[in-house]
């Protein structure tokens, strides 16, 4: 039998991760599956609360899951050891924080920022220049390389972050709501960049956001809701007879392996589905009724 997401870059299965806050348990992930193939670029989109920055802790190897499955490339994350984990934070994984301002060092111009992390991991320093300098004109801001992040507008800040995250040639980028704090035209150049470089370097690409907007500019978009993944949007591009393009997004359910789905909200109270429903196989769907 073929594994759960066998041949992924990214498959989480049943994750789950509860925060112990005094005699509080709060649940933040709660079973929550997810594939990402490599190259893709993906947005996981969700309210404030949901559990998409703990999500990202937990793939970027800083947090660890509470029980679950988590595979990133060969990592296991659950089992690694202290000394993979350093490996992992440092070659296979690329982070862009929240808070874009903690992404930068201040008193490091943009082309210093850049290099560190390749420093850290023993770059020879003239794969150093090499890399920062590509890596600043892949991002736009290979004017500003000898600017401190005070010098820079936030777009540019943002760009200099992804730079830094990818210094060291990761598998995939991560970036925790990268558009939050910035304007929308400033915010549809950062998700250009983003676009560009998971096309040109051939990086995969997972965005956080509760923007719902966001999801207009990737082929696939993960929603999740209550630490659960809820349903999907595929976005493709289709030429109609006259042969004009237009973009067809189709949303689908998530089932996970047990058979649960999440019906839509809207849905349950059109029908007023409560606690029971009937479920009925037909040859070709299922229907679910009230149970009346
Ligand atoms: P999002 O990024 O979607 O806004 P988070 O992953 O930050 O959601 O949070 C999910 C839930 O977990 C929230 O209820 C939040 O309050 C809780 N949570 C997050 N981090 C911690 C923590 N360190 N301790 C306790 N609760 C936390
Ligand atoms: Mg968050």
């Amino acid at each position: 039998m073929s594994e759960f997401g066998d041949g992924a870059l990214i498959a989480c299965e049943s994750l789950v991760r509860i925060y112990q806050s005094g005699p509080v348990e709060v649940q933040a992930l709660q079973g929550l599956d997810l594939v990402v193939e490599r190259g893709e670029m993906v947005a996981v989109v969700g309210a404030s609360g949901s559990g998409k920055s703990t999500l990202l802790s937990i793939l970027a190897g800083i947090d660890a899951p509470t029980a679950g499955r988590a595979r990133v490339d060969r990592w296991d994350l659950l089992s690694m050891s202290r000394a993979d984990r350093v490996r992992y934070r440092r070659h296979t994984v690329g982070f862009v924080r929240q808070q874009t301002a903690s992404n930068l060092i201040p008193y490091l111009t943009a082309s210093e920022m850049v290099d560190l992390p390749m420093t850290t991991a023993g770059v020879p320093a003239r794969e150093r220049r090499r890399r920062t300098t590509d890596l600043l004109g892949s991002l736009g801001v290979a004017d500003f390389a000898a600017r401190h992040p005070s010098q820079l507008s936030g777009g540019q800040q943002m760009r200099v972050a992804i730079a830094v995250a990818l210094a060291n040639q990761p598998e995939v980028l991560f970036a925790d709501e990268p558009t939050g704090e910035l304007d929308t035209a400033t915010s549809a150049e950062v998700f250009g960049a983003l676009r560009d470089v998971n096309r040109d370097l051939g990086v995969t690409v997972v965005i956080v956001t509760h923007d719902p907007a966001v999801s207009g500019q990737v082929e696939r978009t993960v929603a999740i809701r209550d630490g659960r993944t809820s349903s999907e949007v595929l976005r493709r591009t289709a030429t109609a007879d006259d042969g004009g393009t237009h973009v067809i997004a189709e949303e689908y359910a998530v089932m996970d392996r047990a058979g649960r789905i999440q019906v839509p909200r809207d849905y349950r109270e059109a029908l007023e589905l409560t606690r029971r429903v009937r479920l009925a196989l037909e040859p070709d769907h299922i229907t679910i009724r009230p149970d009346a």
